[in-house]
């Protein structure tokens, strides 16, 4: 009988994404069902900055049985709570989105609702205060979650910061381990099938033909396969997301690694630092209609912390995603697939994502178009939600000291956006849509950071007095800072744990 199943991937780029999905599959498919096959060219390269993630990368260690402090160890990693935002609302001001919970809900009542009207009476402390994450990442304070029944050390949600570089070295070994055979040349065409388009094989330099029944296109911003040779298309978003372009330096460590991130805005952009063990990642996102290059990167260099290690790497990128992710026999994952700045670490996160989705709309060699269809429509929802929680960074802002600021604040925004900054400014709701990946607490935290407040609060709040609320606010607080109080600091779990 014809056999009509996949037995022939090839992945193309051997980059986090290219790499990620080795892993992946080589867990999930054994080579004796199919065969994986890796193309990567080192004289190309890969982006490789410093990564920065968010806790659902947790799931992805998870799928590959990996021993979380060995991957921290060997990928020079630190853990991360959330990320401070210096400098969007207004210059000076700052504030944090932390991971996990925000206080603790009461009768039924999302915490926040309180709080807001505490605060409105001057009667409530900051945010961070009632957060576990906001407050360790305040104090420089880390550990894993323990078994704590109610208390909130059970409920520490936390991500890594690690080496891009690193993480792909140590997922290559994870995946040839498990049989995926890895090839070193550079791709210089591909053959698409006369009969209907299909992508066939893919030429390299060497005069090899690598044939496959399925093509993964991981090559990075170049969309060797899903753009050059399908000519997919790719939507821009470059009118609500005007940054394009990074410079990207590495400097030495001063001091002890931070739990989270920091992003420092500018006044064309916005500078990254991601702690890890052995050095800080740091970028300058800018956008050059607004800003020099040269005049870029003196910013960056002039706000490090310590030496650079490096000569800084100018990137350039259109933020935007591809017009399908997914085209006749070929998905493109990573950065083939489309770009969104770094702002909520959401890269690799939709790496994983997407070879979650591909797991469960596996093909056979009838590439199913309704499934397709579908793939491809799941995909676009998850990145355009993450692209208006990416808008509102920069749209809600009180700056007004720049151009580019002036012309974030004022400029149209998606519809969705418009309609959730509208729902919250009238009565304190957050609608999550559907499996929209941040939550109503993620939203809920840049939009106060960024000075968004609500005319009202839910009006069950006012089932309890005043003096209540105060009360069970203060226990909460109290709460919170013990747990911290017990916590070590971040270099000392390092110490303890992970040191590379
Ligand atoms: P690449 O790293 O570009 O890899 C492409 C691969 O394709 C390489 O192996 C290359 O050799 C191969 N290739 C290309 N053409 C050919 C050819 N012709 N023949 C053979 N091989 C070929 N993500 C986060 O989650 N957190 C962050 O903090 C973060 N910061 C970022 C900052 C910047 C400025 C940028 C640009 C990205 C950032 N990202 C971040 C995104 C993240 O770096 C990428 O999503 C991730 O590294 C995946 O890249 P990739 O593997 O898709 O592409």
């Amino acid at each position: 009988m014809h056999d009509n199943n996949i037995r022939r991937i090839a992945i193309v780029g051997g980059g986090t994404a290219g790499w990620m999905t080795a892993a992946a599959l080589s867990k999930l498919i054994k080579p004796d069902y199919c065969q994986i096959r890796l193309i990567e060219s080192e004289d190309i390269g890969t982006v490789g900055v410093g990564e920065a993630t968010i806790p659902q990368i947790q799931l992805f260690n998870k799928l590959l049985d990996l021993d979380e402090n060995e991957f921290v160890r060997k990928t020079q990693g630190t853990f991360k709570l959330g990320i401070q935002f210096v400098n969007w609302k207004k210059i000076g001001h700052k504030y944090i989105h932390a991971f996990g919970e925000v206080g603790k809900d009461m009768e039924g009542v999302q915490f926040y609702h309180y709080w807001l009207k505490m605060l409105a009476q001057g009667k409530a402390e900051e945010l961070d205060n009632y957060t576990i994450g906001g407050l360790a990442s305040d104090r420089g304070k880390f550990m894993r979650p323990i078994d704590a029944g109610n208390s909130p050390l059970s409920n520490i949600a936390y991500a890594f910061h690690f080496d891009a570089g690193l993480y792909a070295r140590f997922l290559r070994e994870y995946s040839e381990a498990r049989g995926v055979l890895r090839t070193e040349g550079k791709i210089v065409d591909t053959i698409l099938r006369a009969s209907d388009g299909f992508i066939e094989s893919v030429q390299l330099a060497s005069g090899e033909r690598v044939e496959a029944d399925f093509f993964i296109d991981c090559s990075g911003f170049r969309g060797l396969l899903i753009e050059q040779a399908l000519n997919t298309g790719y939507e821009d978003w470059a009118h609500w997301l005007p940054c394009d372009r990074a410079w990207a330096v590495p400097c030495e460590s001063v001091g002890e690694p931070t739990p989270y991130t920091r992003s420092t805005a500018h006044s064309a952009g916005w500078q990254w630092r991601i702690p890890l063990q052995h050095r800080i990642g740091n970028g300058h996102v800018f956008s050059s209609r607004f800003m020099s290059e040269d005049e870029a990167c003196s910013i960056l260099l002039n706000n490090l912390d310590g030496k650079p290690l490096a000569e800084p790497r100018l990137l350039k990128f259109v933020t935007g995603k591809r017009k399908k992710v997914w085209n006749k026999n070929c998905v493109a994952i990573g950065l083939a697939s489309g770009f969104m700045e770094p702002l909520e670490s959401t890269s690799l996160h939709l790496v994983q994502s997407t070879i979650a989705r591909l797991m469960s709309f596996f093909p056979n060699k009838s590439f199913d178009q309704e499934d397709i269809d579908e793939f491809n429509r799941q995909t676009s929802f998850e990145v355009e939600k993450i692209r208006d929680f990416l808008i509102l960074h920069y749209h809600a802002t009180e700056r007004n000291d720049s151009d580019f600021w002036n012309y974030c604040r004022t400029m149209s925004i998606p519809e969705d956006l418009t309609q959730k900054i509208e729902q919250f400014k009238k009565n304190g709701r957050i609608y999550r849509n559907n499996t929209e990946m941040f939550n109503e607490l993620s939203w809920f935290e840049v939009m106060h950071g960024q000075g968004i407040h609500p005319r009202a609060y839910h009006p069950l709040v006012d089932r309890m007095s005043n003096d209540e609320i105060a009360k069970r606010l203060e226990g909460i607080r109290g709460v919170i800072e013990k747990s911290v109080d017990y916590m070590p600091t971040h270099a000392e779990f390092i110490a303890e744990h992970c040191k590379a």
